[in-house]
């Protein structure tokens, strides 16, 4: 993606196909993978807390479930993917 036309679009699609969308607030030790990336501009939104070895979340990101297997995040501010893609 490299407009922020695109990015716009990518992530009305996104959200508008997701079966269930939830709220991740940065802080939030409930998930499970240290992976997560935004599916639009691949910012980092989780990691590991080493000294407590717990996972968590590392930015405000919105949860996007498309099937019990299938899941996508993205930053919550657009502005934040705009940011990351330097555009
Ligand atoms: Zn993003």
């Amino acid at each position: 993606m490299k407009t922020r036309e695109e990015v716009k679009k990518a992530r009305k699609e996104l959200l508008k196909s997701a079966e269930v969308k939830s709220i991740t607030y940065k802080g939030d030790k409930r998930i499970s993978s240290p992976s997560r990336v935004c599916g639009v501009c691949r910012a980092p939104l989780s990691g590991m807390n080493y000294v407590e070895g717990v996972v968590l979340s590392k930015k405000k990101h919105i949860h996007l479930q498309y099937s019990k297997f299938l899941y996508i995040d993205i930053c919550y501010n657009i502005t934040d993917c705009y940011r990351n893609l330097k555009i």
